[in-house]
């Protein structure tokens, strides 16, 4: 099963992404994770994905796509995998298409994680995240069990240098312009699922179950 997460910044993507993962055991494919963990160990890939990510601007896509073939092509993707975080453009799109189609494969799924912009500024000053394992918390509605650590791997929580308001608020806008017209892209290929990702993460995580089945 192949499945991609689409939704603004906040939206729960990946906290909900896995979910996924974990209930059909599938790899969790995320594309700031791959970014944070190269500026974490300062590789060139790193330094140069951070000028633009801390900025609140898209990673170029000649960047992101290269690294994201890489990956799928991986074997533990042989039986599928959650994209979360790309494609963010309809070029990385259409490059995902292309390389699955030259295989006679395809996205099974895309997930629309709905939620309004009120709410994602709201949610994104709460956010701590897990620089090691890419686990994210937040403050209010989804706590550690000890304040500050990583249930999954004990690490220390931070906040991300993009979370900040001022950064959060770039995101939302590059979001709307580059980003949110892959709503209509996969809705016209017939697979887009839109679910409210307003109610909590467990209720949620329903939804996608029944969109995953039906
Ligand atoms: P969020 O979880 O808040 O949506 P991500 O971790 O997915 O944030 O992405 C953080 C940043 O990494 C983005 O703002 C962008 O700069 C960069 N990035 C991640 N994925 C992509 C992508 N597919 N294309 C371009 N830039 C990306
Ligand atoms: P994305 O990957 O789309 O950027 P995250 O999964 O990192 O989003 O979630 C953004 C923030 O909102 C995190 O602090 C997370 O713990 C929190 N969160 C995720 N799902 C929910 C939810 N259903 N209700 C409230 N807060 C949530
Ligand atoms: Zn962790």
């Amino acid at each position: 099963m192949k499945i991609i997460m689409l939704g603004a910044p906040g939206a729960g993507k990946g906290t909900q992404a896995k979910m996924i993962a974990d209930k059909y055991d599938i790899p969790h494919i995320s594309t700031g994770d791959i970014f944070r963990a190269n500026i974490k160990e300062g590789t060139p890939l790193g330094m140069e994905a951070k000028q633009y990510m801390d900025k609140g601007l898209l990673v170029p896509d000649e960047l992101t796509v290269k690294i994201l073939l890489d990956r799928v092509a991986k074997k533990d993707c042989q039986n599928g995998y959650v994209l979360d975080g790309f494609p963010r453009t309809i070029p990385q799109a259409e490059v995902l298409d292309k390389a699955l189609g030259e295989r006679g494969d395809r996205i099974d799924h895309a997930i629309d994680v709905d939620v309004p912009d009120e709410n994602i500024v709201k949610r994104m000053g709460g956010r701590r995240a897990c620089l090691s394992c890419g686990a994210t918390y937040h403050i209010e509605h989804v706590p550690p069990k000890q304040e500050g650590i990583c249930d999954v791997c004990g690490q220390k929580l931070v906040l991300r240098d993009d979370d900040k308001p001022e950064t959060v608020q770039n995101r939302l806008n590059v979001y709307h312009e580059q980003t949110q017209p892959l709503i209509d892209f996969y809705r016209n290929k017939g697979i887009l699922k839109t679910v409210d990702g307003t109610k909590d993460k467990e209720e949620v995580f329903e939804t996608i179950e029944a969109v995953l089945k039906a």
